[in-house]
C-alpha cells in the first residue's frame, strides 16, 4: 500500500516541483488554487474580465478552454492583456480536447496546456472494438508521434504539460483493455507520461476526475501507487468534475478532494461548482488550508513503522459488520443503510409544527435523536422526551460520567416507544465500567454505543472481544482529532475499525463530527459542511460507517439535511434526486447555472433518479457516468437528451427541452409527482 506515508496521520506526498510560469507546484509549495473561465474564449476582454476577478479573488492559476485553433490564437491577447492590468504573475492553462493544433497554437501564449489523454489523438467514437496486441502497439505508437510536438514544444518554451484523464472519456483503446475503470485511468495517464519521459520532459502535474468521488479516490490512489513503482513524483492536480452547486456541490468536491488531502497527497485542487467561478474559490481555500495546517504539522511519529490497515484502498467494499435491530425497521447492517442521528435537545421537540425535520425542507428525517443526559435529573427529562410522539425510532442518551448503570436503570423512568442506545465514553483502564454498561445494555435489550480513542480500544481489545459484538457499537466522536498535530479524526477511526478487525469484532461503527474547528478555528457553516465531508466522506470511501451524525450544527433540521447530504455524495445513501452538472466553461452551449435550477425545481424529489446536465458533449456521454438521464448541449440554443449513454432526441429547441426531459422520465416509470409542500408554521 505505497499510496501514501501514513493512513493514520497526514503526512504530505513527496513530490518534484513543477513551475507553472512563476508558480511553483508541489515540493513544499503551498496548495494551489485554481479555477477557469466560462466566457467563449474568443470574448477576449470578458475572458479577460472573468480572469482578472477571479485572481482578485485568490485564484493562482487560471484555466481557459481553447477548442479551436481561433480561440487558441486569443489566448495571445488575452495574456497580454492580463499582463498589462498587473496579472503577469498569474499562469494561464490551455484547456485542449481533440485538437493537436489548438495545443500547438496556445503552447506558444500560456504557461501551461492541459490534453485530456482520452481525446488527443483519438476521436472518440464512444465504441468499443476489439484490438490485438499489434493493434495496440500500433496505436500507442500513433499516440507517440501525434503527441510528441507538444511536449516538445513545451520543453523549448519552458511550459507546463497536465495530464487531465477524465472518468467518462476514455479512448477506445483503453476501454476496450482496461474498462471504464480507475486502473484504465491511470493507464491511460501514464501512456501520455511515458511519452513525455521518452521525450525528456518532466514538468508534467496530472489528474484523473470523475464525477463519482469513490472512482476519482480510488484512481488518484492508483496513479500514486504506480508512479512510486516507477520512481516518478510528479504533483497532482485535484477535482470532482459535474459536482453541481449550492450545497451538493460543495459536500462532492470536498469529498473527493478532502480524501486524497488527508491521504497526503494533492499539490493544486480546483473545486468544480455550476456556479459563477469566483465562488470556487472560497471553498477550495478552505480545504487546502484545513490540509496544510495538518501537513504543517509534521508526522507525530515514525508513520513508516505504523501496521497498515487491511483495507484495500484501490477498490470500495463495505465493512462487514454485525446487524443490530436499533428499531423495528431500522437497522444497521451491510445491507442497510448508514443511519442518520441527529442531536438535540427539549426545545428541538416544542410544538406541534417543530420537530426534527425542518417542515420548509421535505427532508428525510432522523432516524436516532442524541440527548445529552449531564445528571439523574436530566435523565428523567430525556426519557420523557425519547417516549414521545416526536421521536425518531431511536434514541441515544450520552451519559455523563458519573451517571451509574443503576442510574440508568431507574425504575421511575417511562417506556420509551424507541430503541434505546447508551453513549458513554470508556478511557483506558475503564474495563469494569465498561462490562457493567454491556450487562445492563444485554438486560435491558438496548445497545451500548462505547466512545473510545484507538488507544483506549487497544487497551480494552480483550474485554471487547469477551463482550461481543452483538449489542455494541464503537464511535471515537470525543476525540475529533489532536489540534496542532497531523492526527485528524479519519486516522482515529480507521485505527479503532483495524483493532475490531484484529479482534474479530463486526460491531458497527459510528461516525460522529463533533468538532469542525478541529483544523483552522473556523466555525462557518462552510467549515461544518467541509470538515464533515472530510471526515464522513473518507471514512465512507473506505467502506467505514454505520451511523452517522453531524453534532457541529446545532440547528437540527440543517443538521439532518447536512447529513443526508453527505451520505448522498458520498454515495452511500440516496435521499433524493441525484444532479450531475458540469460546472460550464468557454464551450457551453446554454446557461448551465438557470438550467440546473429550473430542472432541479422540478425534478428534484424524484428519488433515486440521477440527472446529468452538461453544457456540451466534448466528454462524451461517459461523463455523465452512470445517469439516468442527460440533458446536454448539442449545438447554440439546441439540447440533446439521453437515456443512459444513449442520445434519443437530438437538437431539441430549449424551451421545449424541459418538458421532453420530464416525457422521457415518465415514460421510463421514473416519475412520481411532488408531494404537496407542507405549510410553514405560523
Ligand atoms: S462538459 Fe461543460 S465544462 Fe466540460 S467542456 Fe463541455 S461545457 Fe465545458
Amino acid at each position: 500500500m505505497a499510496y501514501c506515508a501514513s493512513r493514520f496521520q497526514t503526512v504530505r506526498r513527496r513530490t518534484v516541483e513543477v513551475l507553472v510560469g512563476s508558480v511553483g507546484v508541489g515540493a513544499s509549495n503551498p496548495i494551489r488554487i485554481q479555477s477557469m473561465t466560462t466566457s467563449d474564449t474568443q470574448d477576449v476582454a470578458a475572458t479577460v474580465r472573468q480572469s482578472i476577478a477571479l485572481a482578485e479573488v485568490g485564484c493562482e492559476i487560471v484555466r481557459i478552454t481553447a477548442p479551436n485553433v481561433a480561440a487558441a490564437k486569443c489566448l495571445r491577447e488575452i495574456r497580454a492583456r492580463l499582463s498589462a492590468a498587473g496579472f503577469g504573475g498569474v499562469p494561464l492553462v490551455a484547456d485542449i480536447h481533440f485538437l493537436p493544433s489548438a495545443a500547438m497554437e496556445a503552447v506558444e501564449h500560456v504557461e501551461k496546456v492541459r490534453v485530456n489523454p482520452g481525446n488527443y489523438a483519438d476521436k472518440k467514437r464512444f465504441a468499443v472494438r476489439e484490438y490485438t496486441d499489434a493493434d495496440y502497439a500500433g496505436e500507442l505508437q500513433r499516440l507517440h508521434d501525434t503527441f510528441s510536438p507538444l511536449v516538445k514544444r513545451c520543453r523549448q518554451l519552458g511550459r507546463a504539460l497536465r495530464i487531465g484523464t477524465n472518468h467518462g472519456s476514455l479512448s477506445d483503446r483503453i476501454m476496450n483493455r482496461y474498462g471504464d475503470t480507475p486502473l484504465g485511468m491511470v493507464e491511460s495517464a501514464l501512456e501520455f507520461l511515458r511519452i513525455c519521459e521518452a521525450n525528456d520532459f518532466r514538468q508534467i502535474i496530472l489528474s484523473m476526475k470523475a464525477s463519482n468521488p469513490k472512482v476519482m479516490i480510488e484512481a488518484y490512489r492508483l496513479l500514486v501507487e504506480r508512479m512510486q513503482a516507477e520512481d516518478m513524483h510528479y504533483p497532482l492536480h485535484l477535482g470532482v468534475t459535474e459536482a453541481g452547486d449550492g450545497e451538493d456541490g460543495r459536500i462532492k468536491g470536498a469529498i473527493g478532494i478532502g480524501s486524497l488531502l488527508l491521504d497526503g497527497l494533492g499539490d493544486t485542487i480546483r473545486v468544480s461548482l455550476t456556479e459563477d467561478s469566483v465562488y470556487e474559490i472560497p471553498v477550495a481555500r478552505a480545504l487546502a488550508q484545513k490540509a496544510m495546517s495538518l501537513w504543517s504539522a509534521g508526522p507525530a511519529g515514525p508513520a513508516a513503522a505504523e501496521a497498515p490497515d487491511a483495507i484495500d484502498p484501490f477498490r470500495y467494499s463495505r465493512r462487514e459488520t454485525a446487524r443490530l435491530e436499533l428499531a423495528p425497521g431500522c437497522a444497521t447492517g451491510p445491507e442497510n443503510p448508514p443511519r442518520v442521528i441527529v442531536r438535540a435537545g427539549p426545545e428541538d421537540f416544542a410544538g406541534p409544527d417543530r420537530g426534527l425535520r425542518d417542515p420548509k425542507l421535505e427532508g428525510t428525517p432522523a432516524e436516532g435523536v442524541l440527548l445529552a443526559v449531564p445528571d439523574a435529573a436530566g435523565l428523567a427529562a430525556a426519557w420523557t422526551l425519547a417516549a414521545g410522539p416526536a421521536a425518531p425510532p431511536f434514541v441515544v442518551l450520552e451519559l455523563a460520567g458519573d451517571l451509574a448503570p443503576a442510574d440508568v436503570a431507574a425504575p421511575a423512568r417511562p417506556e420509551p416507544r424507541s430503541g434505546v442506545v447508551l453513549l458513554r465514553r470508556f478511557e483506558r483502564g475503564q474495563g469494569e465500567a465498561l462490562a457493567a454498561f454491556a450487562g445492563l445494555a444485554r438486560r435491558s435489550g438496548w445497545f451500548l454505543a462505547c466512545d473510545l480513542t484507538p488507544d483506549a480500544a487497544a487497551d480494552l481489545g480483550p474485554l471487547l472481544q469477551r463482550l461481543g459484538d452483538e449489542r455494541l457499537i464503537f464511535t471515537c466522536g470525543g476525540v475529533p482529532g489532536d489540534r496542532g498535530s497531523p492526527r485528524h479524526a479519519v486516522g482515529a477511526y480507521r485505527r479503532i475499525a483495524e483493532e475490531l478487525r484484529r479482534r474479530g469484532l463486526r460491531a458497527p461503527l459510528w461516525i460522529r463530527n463533533t468538532d469542525a474547528t478541529a483544523v483552522q478555528g473556523d466555525n462557518s457553516f462552510l467549515s461544518k459542511l467541509l470538515e464533515a465531508s472530510f471526515l464522513t466522506g473518507s471514512l465512507l470511501g473506505d467502506g467505514l460507517g454505520d451511523l452517522v451524525s453531524i453534532e457541529t450544527e446545532r440547528d437540527a433540521p440543517r443538521s439532518v439535511r447536512l447529513a443526508y447530504n453527505v451520505l448522498q455524495g458520498a454515495g452511500a445513501r440516496i435521499s433524493k434526486t441525484e444532479f450531475v452538472a458540469c460546472p460550464s466553461c468557454g464551450r457551453t452551449l446554454f446557461d448551465l447555472q438557470t438550467t440546473t435550477q429550473r430542472i432541479r425545481a422540478q425534478t428534484g424529489h424524484l428519488k433515486g433518479v440521477k440527472l446529468a446536465i452538461m453544457g456540451c458533449i466534448v466528454n462524451g456521454p461517459g461523463e455523465m457516468a452512470d445517469a439516468d438521464f442527460g440533458y446536454v448541449g448539442g449545438a447554440p440554443g439546441k439540447i440533446n437528451l439521453y437515456v443512459g449513454k444513449q442520445c434519443v432526441q437530438y437538437n431539441l429547441p430549449q424551451a421545449e427541452a424541459d418538458a421532453r426531459l420530464i416525457a422521457l422520465i415518465k415514460e421510463h416509470g421514473r416519475w412520481v409527482d411532488a408531494p404537496a409542500t407542507p405549510a410553514a408554521p405560523a
